[in-house]
């Protein structure tokens, strides 16, 4: 059931959020924030690349009085494809630049160049960690999806860091890098307002997972830290890319930061009866309805989460993988005696 899609509306004077739906997707739909320059709109965030989406966008800054055809730039929070998914079409119609953090950045360019590997990857991960022969079952028909996605995400045209203030004329719009949700996952900061994509949403907390099996990231201790980051913040509004505007933050950083020690604790006392394995794990975790009726894509997303949540431990030193566990196992590290 996808939440209804809002109107369009000013947040200030010269600041929209224009919703854009994401078909078929519980979602509902992405808030794209519109700030009005001398150069033209500037977009942060775009939508799904879907025709449908891509109506939305265009109606959406017709209402808001000015034309797709007009945009300056693009900002993206963060690389996923109901932010960025028609970033590519917005600069062919209008010329836009498009900005993103040099984190995300590589997984554009890791995405345009690895599809082959997908299946197999992912089949890989899975048994890795313990999952069944029929956890699998479906992976062809997910590739296929998969193959026949939209065009390849557009690359960057220009990059920022953590405190660059970007090109919006007229308004002084300060990049707050907040890796976690995704290693370049960027908030914007301007006049106490917070666009804050989906690092901080209300009611959903953000899906946080691996992008790279081979590399030794913590996505769980970033994204901590980034709530963490955004305390010294003036915030008088957040303005998110989901769901709807919210204040004040400072309860909602702290619920969010709760939410994933109870996880944490959960995954420790799963391990008190002895070791289990990646898959075992991720079962046993707490998840909005019973393991045996979670669709198997979901599985993996949860997968994903459970083993970031289990780097997180070990970097604290609380479990341990079982050396030559094949699949990978963890068990808790022994407190030393005394
Ligand atoms: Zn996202
Ligand atoms: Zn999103």
């Amino acid at each position: 059931m996808a939440l209804k899609v809002p109107p369009v509306e000013p947040v200030r004077d010269g600041l929209w959020s224009v919703p854009v739906v994401i078909p078929d997707n519980p979602l509902g739909y992405t808030l794209v924030y519109l700030f009005e320059t001398p150069s033209g709109p500037v977009l942060v965030d775009n939508g799904w690349d879907d025709p449908r989406s891509m109506a939305a966008l265009r109606n959406g800054v017709a209402e808001t009085g000015h034309s797709l055809d007009d945009v300056y730039g693009v900002l993206l929070t963060h690389v996923h494809p109901d932010h960025h998914g028609l970033s590519g079409k917005v600069r062919d119609v209008s010329g836009a630049w498009i900005a993103m953090h040099p984190e995300d950045a590589w997984i554009v360019s890791m995405r345009r160049n690895t599809d082959d590997g997908w299946l197999l990857q992912t089949a890989a991960v899975m048994l890795s960690a313990g999952a069944g022969e029929s956890d699998l079952a479906d992976l062809p028909d997910l590739s296929v999806l998969h193959a026949h996605r939209p065009d390849p995400p557009a690359l960057p045209t220009r990059l920022f860091a953590d405190g660059d203030i970007v090109d919006v004329p007229g308004w002084t719009v300060r990049a707050i890098w907040t890796p976690g949700h995704s290693p370049g996952h960027t908030c914007f900061a301007v006049d106490g307002l917070l666009l804050s994509g989906d690092h901080v949403l209300p009611r959903i907390s953000p899906h946080i997972g691996l992008y790279d099996e081979a590399s030794d990231a913590d996505p769980l201790g970033d994204y901590l830290a980034s709530l963490d980051k955004l305390r010294s913040e003036s915030v008088t509004e957040v303005l998110p890319a989901h769901v709807s505007r919210f204040a004040p933050l400072e309860p909602r950083l702290s619920s969010l930061a709760a939410h994933h020690e109870e996880r944490l604790a959960a995954i420790v006392a799963s391990l008190a009866g002895g070791a289990l394995t990646t898959w075992e794990i991720t079962a046993a975790m707490p998840w909005n309805r019973r393991w045996e009726d979670i669709v198997p894509f979901m599985k993996r997303a949860a997968l994903g989460e459970a083993v970031a949540h289990l780097r997180h431990l070990e970097r604290r030193g609380l479990v341990e993988r079982v050396p030559g566990a094949w699949p990978t196992a963890y068990r808790l590290v022994p407190t030393p005696a005394g």
